[in-house]
Parts: C-alpha cells; sequence; structure tokens
C-alpha cells in the first residue's frame, strides 16, 4: 500500500510517521524546509485530559468536551470532539514514545497549564512556550530516524500544484521540485496536511508556507468543503517592525493571559469584560472581536497586553522562566515586558472551516484524506478552543492512516452526507480576466492588477473580525473583476472568493463569523455552509452563483 503524505507539520509527521511503522510504502513531500510550518510556531502547548493520576483533580473528559463545544459556539460536532477528547490521554503516550520531551515537575509529573476557555489546566508544553518547536523536532528526529532504516522517503522544496485523478479517485499528484521541474507521483491514498491560510490576510501569526493550498487542490479535485467562513484571529499579537520596513505579527500565548496578563486600553482600562463577561479569558472570537469594536469606538482604540501584575507578583524573572521564548522575542523587540505593556492587535490565526472529512480523515473524493488544520473535521465548531489544534491533527492523523490501510479498494467516507439541514453553496474558480484591452474605452474601465499584498489587504477589510453584506460584496466584486499578478496570487485570489462566498451565505453572526448586519431567527444553515467549486467560468457567471449576502 503507497501513502503520499503532503504536509510536515504535526499532522503530516504524525501520518507519515505512523503509516511508516505499519509497513505502508509512504512518501512525505513538504513545500519549504521540513521545519517550515505553523507546527514549529507552536506556543501554549497540547490540550489533552490524562489519565486519572494524572490529571488535574476534578477535569475529565467530558469537561474537556464541554469546553470544546462552548468555545465553538455549540456549532461542533460533539461527535467528533468526543472522539477527540477521549483520545488526548493516549496521544500523549504516543508523543512521548516518539521522543517529544514535555514539561515535567521536578518529581516528574507532566506540567499542566490552563489557558482561556479551559475549566482546568490541561495544557501540556514543552520548553515552556516553545511547544510547537519541541514537539515538532521530536517529530522529525523520529521520522529521519525512519527514513535513514529505508521505511519512510522525504521529499523537501516539493511543491503539490495538483492531484491526480483516475476515474473520480485520487490516484496520485504533481508537485514542483528544487529544481524547477514538474513531477509526478502515483500512491494508492493521499494524505493532505498542508495546514491553514493565514496569508490571506495582511496580518497573520502563520509563515509564509500557509497559503491555504491543501483547501484549493482538494476543491479542484472535486472535493466538498464546509464551514469556510469561519476563521480564527489571535487577539494578542505584536506587531515587530522590520529592517525593510514591513512588520512580523509575533503571538503572545494565551497561556500568559492564563498566569494573570490583562489587555487594557490606552487610558490602562481593562475593557475586555465591557464586551464579554468572562473578560480575558473569554474564548479567542470574543476577545478578538472586543478588541476590534473598542478599536472602532475610541478614538484612541490601541490595546495593551500588561504582564508587569505577574512580574510583580512572582517576582521579576517568572515571565523568562515561564515564557523564555516570549521573554526573548519582546526584548529583541525593544520591549521590557516585566516593566512595560506590549502593543497588540489581532492577527488571522487559525482556520476552522476547510475540507470536509468523516472522523477517518477521509475526503468526498475516492483516495483523498484531508488532516490537521487543513480538514474540517467538525471539532473546531465555530471558533477553536485554544491549543485543540495540535491535538486533532495527531488524532486524525492516525485514523486516516489506519483507514487507508485498512480500506483495500472499497470507498466507505460519506463526508457530504451531512444529515443536517445544510446550505449547500457552488463557487466557480476565480475567473481569468482579460488583459488590458487596446480600446481607449475599455482601458479607462479595465481591470486593475492585484498583487498578494492588495489581495491580503481587501481580505483583512472586508472579511476579517467585523463583516457585512456591503463590504462582502464589494470584495467579491473586487477579486472577481481584476486579474491576479501571478499563478500564486490567483490561487489566494479563489480562495478569498470561497471564503467570501460562505461569509456571504451565512447571513447571522456566529462564533468568529461576526456580521455587523446579523439576521437573527432567520433560516440559517445550522448544518453548515458547504461548498463545491465549479469548473472555471466567466465573470458573469461568478456575479451571480451562490449569491446570497
Ligand atoms: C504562532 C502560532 C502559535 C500556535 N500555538 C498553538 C498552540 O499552542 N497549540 C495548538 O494546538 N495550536 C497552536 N497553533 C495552531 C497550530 O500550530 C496549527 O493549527 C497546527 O500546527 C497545524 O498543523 P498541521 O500539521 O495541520 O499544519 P502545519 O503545521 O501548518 O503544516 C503544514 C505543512 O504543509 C506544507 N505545505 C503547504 N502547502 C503545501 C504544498 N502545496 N505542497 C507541499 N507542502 C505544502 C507546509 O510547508 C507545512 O510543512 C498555533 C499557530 C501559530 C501560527
Amino acid at each position: 500500500m503507497s501513502i503520499l503524505v503532503v504536509g510536515s507539520g504535526v499532522a503530516g509527521l504524525t501520518a507519515a510517521i505512523s503509516a511508516a511503522q505499519r509497513g505502508a510504502e509512504v512518501t512525505l513531500l513538504t513545500k519549504g524546509a521540513l521545519t517550515d510550518s505553523n507546527s514549529m510556531l507552536a506556543q501554549g502547548g497540547y490540550a489533552s485530559v490524562l489519565g486519572p493520576n494524572e490529571r488535574t483533580p476534578g477535569d475529565s473528559v467530558e469537561s474537556h468536551v464541554q469546553d470544546t463545544l462552548a468555545a465553538g459556539s455549540f456549532h461542533g460536532s460533539a461527535e467528533a470532539v468526543r472522539v477527540l477528547c477521549a483520545q488526548g490521554a493516549e496521544s500523549v503516550a504516543e508523543l512521548i514514545a516518539r521522543g517529544v520531551p514535555f514539561d515535567r515537575d521536578a518529581v516528574g509529573r507532566l506540567l499542566l497549564t490552563v489557558e482561556a476557555a479551559h475549566s482546568f489546566p490541561r495544557v501540556l508544553h514543552v520548553g515552556g512556550d516553545a511547544s510547537g518547536r519541541g514537539l515538532t523536532t521530536a517529530l522529525l528526529a523520529f521520522a529521519k530516524s525512519l527514513a535513514d532504516e529505508g521505511r519512510l522517503r522525504v521529499i523537501e522544496h516539493a511543491a503539490v500544484t495538483s492531484l491526480v485523478l483516475d476515474s473520480g479517485a485520487v490516484t496520485g499528484l504533481e508537485y514542483v521540485s528544487s529544481d524547477g521541474l514538474r513531477r509526478r507521483q502515483r500512491a494508492s491514498s493521499v494524505i493532505l496536511a498542508t495546514g491553514g491560510a493565514g496569508q490571506l490576510f495582511a496580518h497573520t501569526t502563520n509563515p509564509a508556507v500557509a497559503t491555504g493550498d491543501g483547501v484549493l487542490l482538494a476543491a479542484r479535485a472535486g472535493a466538498v468543503l464546509k464551514d469556510v467562513e469561519f476563521y480564527q484571529f489571535h487577539p494578542t499579537v505584536l506587531q515587530v517592525a522590520r529592517a525593510d520596513g514591513g512588520f512580523d505579527s509575533q503571538l503572545v500565548s494565551e497561556a500568559v493571559r492564563g498566569e494573570g496578563a490583562v489587555i487594557r486600553d490606552a487610558s490602562g482600562r481593562a475593557f475586555v469584560s465591557d464586551y464579554h463577561p468572562s473578560g480575558d479569558l473569554a474564548p479567542r472570537d470574543a476577545v478578538s472581536r472586543a478588541l476590534a469594536l473598542h478599536q472602532r469606538e475610541n478614538a484612541s482604540g490601541q490595546a495593551y497586553l500588561d504582564a508587569t501584575g505577574i512580574a510583580a507578583e512572582r517576582g521579576r524573572d517568572f515571565l523568562a522562566r515561564r515564557f523564555p521564548s516570549l521573554d526573548a522575542m519582546t526584548r529583541a523587540a525593544g520591549f521590557d515586558w516585566a516593566r512595560e505593556l506590549l502593543p497588540i492587535s489581532p492577527a488571522a490565526h487559525y482556520w476552522m472551516g476547510g475540507v470536509a472529512t468523516d472522523l477517518h480523515g477521509a475526503t468526498s473524493v475516492p483516495g483523498l484524506y484531508a488532516v490537521g488544520e487543513v480538514a474540517f473535521t467538525g471539532v473546531h465548531g465555530a471558533n477553536r478552543l485554544a491549543s485543540n489544534s495540535l491535538l486533532e491533527g495527531a488524532v486524525f492523523a492516525n485514523h486516516a492512516v489506519a483507514h487507508a490501510l485498512s480500506r483495500g479498494e472499497s470507498w466507505t467516507a460519506s463526508p457530504a452526507d451531512f444529515g443536517e439541514e445544510h446550505l449547500e453553496v457552488c463557487v466557480p474558480e476565480a475567473p481569468e480576466v482579460p488583459e488590458t484591452s487596446a480600446v481607449p474605452l475599455r482601458a479607462l474601465l479595465s481591470p486593475a492588477i492585484l498583487s498578494r499584498t492588495d489581495v491580503q489587504q481587501a481580505m483583512e477589510q472586508d472579511a476579517g473580525i467585523i463583516r457585512d453584506a456591503a463590504g462582502l460584496n464589494r470584495l467579491r466584486h473586487h477579486l472577481s473583476s481584476n486579474r491576479a499578478a501571478d499563478e500564486e496570487t490567483h490561487d489566494l485570489k479563489t480562495l478569498g472568493l470561497l471564503l467570501t462566498e460562505s461569509a456571504a451565505a451565512r447571513r447571522e453572526s456566529l462564533g468568529a463569523h461576526y456580521r455587523q448586519d446579523s439576521v437573527s431567527g432567520g433560516s440559517e444553515p445550522r448544518g453548515g455552509v458547504v461548498l463545491k467549486m465549479e469548473n472555471r467560468t466567466s465573470t458573469a457567471e461568478l456575479a451571480t452563483a451562490g449569491r446570497m449576502a
């Protein structure tokens, strides 16, 4: 049985390692270096309810389930959430066996911290606030040992550009290798683990590789997408000036608020509780919305993260010990956060929607699986609970491998059969807008050429934290009637259109999808917005397809 795994984050590495250990012929391909991933950047940790003797007294799998559903505005699938949370302890044991050095106390007990919207301390971490690096580095080392034994093949700098279909089933993929050549590889199954799409927006915590490729690859192969309107913005992001005049968005983990940091406005007031009763420890969507609304309603809307109280209470060196990476990052950016406030703003962080899968990670296209952030399993609902993402990647990667190895030639997945009331929207591929015409009148009306930055800024303005019909219509028109400067921007634009159509279809606010023109009590698709992509079509057709805003 041959399996191609696309992506070298936690989901892809877990899938590749598990498949190789079970004797499959596995090749892992990744777009950049092996270390380029969201997984590498994760800070806070890995949410899991451990065995009865290791967990926080009073905590339970059911409590984790309820917290996950509540953070997701009860839009998630209770069945999927139960599968996720029930496998926390098993998943941690597997990671430890693969070399992940979770932080422990002096007597060797696993350390657990609390994060926003978790009822108990249940978040494991590595290296204090370098959980992603610790986890990914260990899995990479494990994968390398399998590769050295000839049980796993790894191809770096291999950008997968399309999936190969035979009679409606995925039988391989095409990629561009580091020498610029386009190559084709066949396999019984392809597992997409390509991560999120933070690069859709002007400000993001995600690395450059997070361009949503897997969602587009799957959609173009005919796979069903679900709930792609739900994009989570993280509230506490420090904008650090770069030498070239640009900015890097540096996340300051929720765990810092878990330890007692507070968000304040320019007058020093802790304002988040004006917008949500849980204040600074409210779910992420609520805190980000509080920042965005407060900024809009106040002339000096700049928000700040105040960790000085933690330093005052627990000693000046506590922050450096508990959050060594953040301490180094803030100092390099010119801040002493033990004594001064950090200016923060929200940035695009995590995509709840994605390629629809069943609980085996199987998509609606035979032979194709999606795991990790690229997938929609239903666990995150309308807003992801902190530290559930790495867990989701590891748990469902194993499910996908088990299914791929056991299914033989049959394909039993039925993710398109959602069972509940849902709204189906067909979105065409972003049209190829014609070149500028030589005719003078046409030239005056000619479409602009969109750069990547243009797409990102338009997306952030009209499909960011605060949305409405006018903005979504403007965005739809902007993206569909202007040409993209290059192929990559065209793909980003197409992805942006998918998100825009989905956001337009959901007219009521829910979780991370906030419509300031929210229509309540309408015929909302409680079962979710399901997207399918049509073949390339004309601008005129696009303007009418799936429009509901
Ligand atoms: C700053 C930050 C902090 C976070 N902190 C936490 C946390 O504490 N806890 C938590 O649970 N989650 C956290 N998250 C979210 C979490 O890191 C991600 O959701 C998770 O790592 C996604 O894992 P993944 O394996 O699905 O994707 P990724 O880790 O993003 O990996 C995707 C891989 O796919 C590759 N790829 C993409 N496109 C292609 C292509 N066309 N061809 C080939 N390869 C491709 C990429 O190069 C990459 O290797 C954080 C995210 C960020 C950005």
